[in-house]
C-alpha cells in the first residue's frame, strides 16, 4: 500500500435507486412524479436566454428564495436553497451537527443520513422503529448532537402525528432538529408552522418528488433567520454559485403554478388509494402509506424474487436488502396506466 492511501478519506457511498436506460420500462423504483414538470415550466425552458450563461447565476438565487417566501408565506431570510434537498441536507448537517455526542435517526430511514454522518465523521445511533416500523418518540429523549428524520419517512411511507413531532422538537431544544419532508405534499402535516415556535427546527423540502423536478436539482430548507444564515456562511465557504440560472428560472416557474401542482398530487394520491385496495386484494400489507410510495410485503412471496421477476418484465421497483426489511418493495405510485401493468403482472405472478 502506497503511504497516501492511509490519507485517502474512506466512505462508504449512498447507493441511489436505479436509472436504467431503456425506452420501454415501468419505472416504479426512485419515488420520481410520472407527471411533467408544470406547463410553465416547459415554457420557460423554451424561451429561456441563453445568452446569459456566461454569467455567473445570482449567488443569493433571490429569484427562486422569493418565489417560495410568497407561497409559504415566509421571509427570504427563513429560506435556504440548494441543488436537490441532498445538497441542503448535507449542509445542514455541516453546518448543525458538530458536537461530540451521537445524532439521532431512525435505523429505518433514508440511507443518506449515515453516509453523510460518516462523512463528516459526525458520531449517531440509531434507534430502532416499533414493530409497525413507527418512530417511538421517547427515543428521542436520550442526549444527542442533533436529530433528524424524515416525515413521511422512507422507505416505510409512515408519517409520524404533528404532535409527536411537536414533542420530539421540544424536547431537544439544545439541539437542531431536522425534519425532512420529502414527502409532506402526499400525506402528513407539515412542521413548517411550527419554525415560528422553535428556533431549534429546520425543514425541508424538495421539488424532486411532488414537483416533478428531481432531474433539476432543487430543495430547500426553513427556519429561523439565524438556522439560515448560518448555512448560507457554510455555504459560502464551500461553493456561492450551487443553483444554477435554469434551476432558478425554472424552479420559480414551478412554484407558481400551484393549480398544477395539487392537480398532480391529487392524481397521485387517488392512484395510491386504489394501488392499497389492489395490494390488499392480493394478500399484501404495508404500513399505512403518506408519500407517494407504498412499503409492501406478501407473507409467503420471497420479496427478492418478486423483484427480479419484475425486473425481467422491465418493471422496477426498491429493493433493500437490509435487516428487517428484506420481506418489503417500494413501490412509487405511477400514473394509473402503469399500475395497471405492474398489477398484471402481480396478478399473473401470483396466480391470482
Ligand atoms: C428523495 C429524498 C430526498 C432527496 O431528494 P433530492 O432529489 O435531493 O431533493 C431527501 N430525503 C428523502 C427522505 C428522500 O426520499
Amino acid at each position: 500500500m502506497k503511504a497516501w492511501e492511509a490519507n485517502i478519506r474512506k466512505v462508504v457511498p449512498y447507493v441511489p435507486g436505479e436509472q436504467p436506460k431503456k425506452d420501454r420500462m415501468i419505472k416504479l423504483n426512485t419515488n420520481e412524479n410520472p407527471y411533467g414538470p408544470a406547463p410553465g415550466v416547459k415554457a420557460a425552458a423554451e424561451h429561456m436566454d441563453l445568452e446569459r450563461l456566461r454569467l455567473y447565476p445570482d449567488p443569493t438565487a433571490d429569484l427562486l428564495v422569493s418565489a417560495l417566501a410568497e407561497r409559504y408565506g415566509l421571509n427570504k431570510d427563513q429560506i435556504f436553497v440548494g441543488v436537490g434537498s441532498d445538497d441542503v441536507l448535507a449542509m445542514a448537517f455541516l453546518t448543525f451537527f458538530n458536537s461530540d455526542k451521537p445524532i439521532l435517526f431512525p435505523d429505518i430511514t433514508y440511507s443518506f443520513y449515515s453516509v453523510w454522518a460518516d462523512l463528516y465523521r459526525i458520531p449517531y445511533k440509531r434507534p430502532a422503529l416499533d414493530e409497525q416500523f413507527r418512530i417511538r418518540k421517547e427515543d428521542y429523549d436520550q442526549e444527542n448532537g442533533g436529530v433528524i428524520f424524515p416525515n413521511p419517512n422512507a422507505p416505510t411511507s409512515l408519517a409520524l402525528g404533528i404532535r409527536d413531532v411537536e414533542d420530539i422538537i421540544a424536547r431537544n431544544q439544545d439541539v437542531i432538529v431536522i425534519v425532512d419532508e420529502a414527502y409532506i405534499d402526499f400525506g402528513g402535516e407539515s412542521a413548517l408552522p411550527l419554525i415560528e415556535k422553535y428556533d431549534n427546527l429546520l425543514v425541508v423540502q424538495t421539488f424532486s418528488k411532488s414537483r416533478s423536478m428531481a432531474g433539476m436539482r432543487i430543495g430547500y430548507a426553513m427556519g429561523n433567520p439565524v438556522l439560515i444564515k448560518a448555512m448560507n456562511d457554510v455555504k459560502y465557504s464551500f461553493n456561492s454559485y450551487t443553483m444554477n440560472l435554469p434551476s432558478l428560472i425554472l424552479g420559480t416557474e414551478a412554484v407558481k403554478d400551484e393549480a398544477y401542482f395539487q392537480e398532480t398530487v391529487g392524481k397521485i394520491k387517488e392512484t395510491r388509494e386504489r394501488a392499497k385496495e389492489r395490494l390488499t386484494r392480493l394478500g399484501f400489507t404495508y404500513p399505512e402509506p403518506s408519500a407517494n410510495f407504498i412499503f409492501a410485503t406478501r407473507p409467503g412471496t420471497d420479496a427478492k424474487t418478486l423483484f427480479e421477476a419484475l425486473k425481467e418484465e422491465s418493471i422496477y421497483v426498491r429493493y433493500f436488502d437490509a435487516p428487517r426489511i428484506s420481506q418489503y418493495l417500494r413501490i412509487t405510485i405511477g400514473t394509473d396506466e402503469q399500475m395497471e401493468a405492474f398489477f398484471r403482472f402481480l396478478e399473473h405472478y401470483l396466480n391470482c
